[in-house]
């Protein structure tokens, strides 16, 4: 991650072709019509779809509405176009880096479209900076709309605690690992232990029978739990993976006849996105660097 945020590797990557071919790997496209493309093509290989506007952390009114446009009109073209499709966002892309209430009116609205076209929004979990904001927003917007899911951290030491607050709620809920760099205070530092807490949420998220669990792991060993567990489940549930990440697996389990969404990110700022993706498994980059340098 240190590496990723240097200006050089940054514009090494973004202002290169083999840098561009590396993000198309895990990105549809530069634009909404490029996740859409990608979309349908999903859909009709038997997955559901999480459409995924790149951006965050803005610090001004004009980019969050912007974003706040982008994902209306995302959502118009899964009306219109049938996709099964929902969406996910981030709140700090519709503001809350700098005015609360700005991303809670901009969310407000993409529920309110979302449910009259009867699809869902999820919200993102982004660094733990924002994570009581996003819990307590998640909470009063799922109340006034019934239609939202949130993603909750499972290396993140108060999970458990969200996950008991907000079952009562209904909605989906989105089990992950977590994916920023946090200091320990916060958040469990080592792979095993990081493993073990998410088996243990995901005991009690599968028993929840009001909510809607979303699975999002390629972790083989955590999806054959779940799938141990779903046998004890009456309800929905559903797994989640990343765009152009374990394809096969994904394949297999929506063979398996498993409902399974795939997190599908559009838009240019495909950076901050990227730099995770290549720390998750840092041989991604070896594409790249065997592209720039020759093998
Ligand atoms: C649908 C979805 C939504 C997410 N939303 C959020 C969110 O809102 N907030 C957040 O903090 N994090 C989010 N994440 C990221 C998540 O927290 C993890 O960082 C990421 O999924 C890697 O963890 P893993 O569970 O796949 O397990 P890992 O142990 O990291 O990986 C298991 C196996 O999967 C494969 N794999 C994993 N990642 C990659 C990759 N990038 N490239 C190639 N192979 C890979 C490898 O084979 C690896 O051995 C999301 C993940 C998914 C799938």
């Amino acid at each position: 991650m240190a590496l990723t945020e240097a200006g050089p590797v940054e514009r090494t990557i973004t202002g290169t072709r083999p840098g561009r071919a590396l993000a198309g790997r895990f990105v549809a496209g530069d634009t909404l019509d490029d996740g859409v493309a990608a979309a349908h093509r999903l859909n009709e290989q038997g997955f559901l779809v999480s459409l995924d506007l790149l951006g965050e952390e803005c610090f001004d009114r004009a980019t969050a509405f912007a974003a706040r446009d982008e994902y209306l009109q995302g959502l118009d073209r899964i009306g219109e176009e049938s996709l099964r499709a929902n969406i996910s966002i981030k709140l700090t892309q519709l503001g809350l880096a700098f005015d609360d209430s700005l991303a809670i009116d901009l969310l407000d609205s993409l529920a309110e479209r979302a449910a009259a076209l009867e699809t869902t929004v999820t919200i993102d979990m982004e660094d733990s900076r924002y994570t009581e904001a996003t819990v307590g927003i998640y909470e009063k917007a799922q109340s006034r709309h019934g239609n939202l899911g949130l993603a909750l951290q499972a290396y993140l030491h108060r999970t458990a605690a969200d996950l008991r607050r907000l079952m009562p709620l209904g909605g989906h809920i989105r089990l992950c690992k977590g994916a920023y760099v946090e200091e320990p205070d916060v958040a469990l530092m080592s792979n095993a232990d990081i493993d073990n807490a998410f088996a243990r949420l995901l005991d009690d998220l599968m028993k929840f029978e009001a909510v809607r669990p979303a699975i999002a792991t390629h972790d083989g060993g955590l999806i054959s739990l779940t799938r141990e567990l779903a046998r004890k489940r009456t309800s929905s549930f559903e797994f989640q993976m990343l765009y152009g990440v374990r394809t096969t697996l994904q394949r297999e389990l929506a063979d398996a006849g498993y409902p399974v969404r795939v997190y599908l990110p559009f838009g240019s700022k495909w950076y901050p996105y990227l730099t995770r993706r290549l720390a998750e498994r840092p041989s991604n980059a070896w594409f790249f660097i065997r592209s720039v340098f020759g093998s």
